[in-house]
């Protein structure tokens, strides 16, 4: 199997016939063979019938229906877990995006990246609440992580099986998966794509979405600096206080032993008890930080690596 196309389902009944419809007719030059997998998100409206309709007359056609509505990262998880093809691609349900754009992220997905995502470069959505917060945030992730792309919002985009099944997806976090699939060290790009206004249903997203795209950003960020090792963040800043705790400390004992002052009433000796308290509570942290770090990766058989290719001759016979 060649492409796994990936399409989570939440309230899109008018969508899907003609999503799928569109599917075909950009795939059908190609030659490839794919899978359409359709995961239904605890949709309330017709949405699952109208699958369960398609999928009897469409062999490519997979339904995967979850219990209840978990929410688009979740039911991308459920997809890509399902998913059997070398190359992933995902996309919308709701014909924003625009299934010719597929050969073009294949084809860039071919040069030897591992991610190309798309770029919605003329976005057509509402300005105040959409446009504009996103690319305020685009532009903070991109200086945050590291990871230089105009649009993660996009779900237009291409993967390699192999760099699917190395990530990890939780909460809300498939608008980060180029900076997750950057942490297990992708090659990543970007292509112009198309974009479509909604013509049926409604966007599931509003303004609200902004403060938690930026609390994630919290956790990329220390996910990408620190995850194998927590105990320079929070030993780093442990030491500090500690010092700066301690030197204050012997200057208050100087003054109390040798000049005999008293220092029961000083501001400065309660600053003094408090860093070096805090500076004790950081370094432990640290310490159970690297505990649970090592459970993490040992219990998962993680590698703190990844590797790309193997050479020998036994692989590579001339
Ligand atoms: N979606 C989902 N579960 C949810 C919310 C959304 O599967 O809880 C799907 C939805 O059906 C659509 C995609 O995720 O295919 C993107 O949603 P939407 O178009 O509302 O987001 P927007 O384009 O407005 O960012
Ligand atoms: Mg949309």
């Amino acid at each position: 199997m060649d492409l796994s196309i990936v399409i989570p389902i939440y309230n899109e009944e008018d969508n899907i016939p003609i999503l799928l419809q569109s599917i075909e007719e950009s795939l059908r030059d190609t030659n490839l063979e794919y899978e359409i997998i359709c995961v239904d998100d605890g949709s309330q409206d017709c949405s699952l019938k109208v699958l369960k309709r398609l999928a009897t007359v469409n062999p490519r056609l997979r339904v995967i229906v979850l219990r209840r509505n978990y929410g688009q990262t979740a039911a991308m998880a459920a997809g890509f877990e399902n998913s059997r093809g070398r190359f992933i691609v995902t996309l919308d349900g709701d014909l924003q995006n625009d299934p010719a754009d597929i050969p073009l992220l294949l084809k860039k997905l071919q040069e030897g990246y591992d991610l190309v995502s798309g770029w919605r470069q003329n976005r057509q959505d509402d300005t105040l609440t959409r446009v504009i917060p996103s690319k305020v945030a685009n532009w903070l992730i991109s200086r945050i992580t590291g990871v230089e792309l105009h649009d993660y919002g996009c779900s237009l985009k291409a993967y390699r099986k192999e760099l699917i099944d190395d990530l990890n997806l939780y909460g809300e976090l498939h608008r980060f998966l180029p900076v997750l699939a950057y942490i297990e060290g992708a090659k990543i790009t970007e292509i112009p794509v198309k974009h479509h206004p909604r013509r049926f249903g409604k966007s599931k997203y509003g303004l609200g979405r902004t403060f938690r795209v930026i609390l994630d950003l919290f956790t990329l960020f220390f996910l990408k600096k620190f995850l194998t090792r927590p105990m320079h963040v929070f030993g780093f800043f442990g030491l500090i206080s500690l010092l700066l705790g301690v030197t204050i400390g012997t200057y208050l004992s100087f003054l109390k032993l040798v000049l005999g002052q008293s220092i029961g009433d000083r501001p400065l000796l309660i600053l003094s008890v408090l860093l070096v308290l805090a500076g004790v509570q950081l370094f432990s942290f640290g310490l159970l930080a690297e505990l649970l770090i090592r459970t993490y990766h040992e219990s998962q058989k993680r590698p703190i690596y990844r590797i790309r290719e193997v050479y020998s001759c036994e692989n590579n016979p001339h």
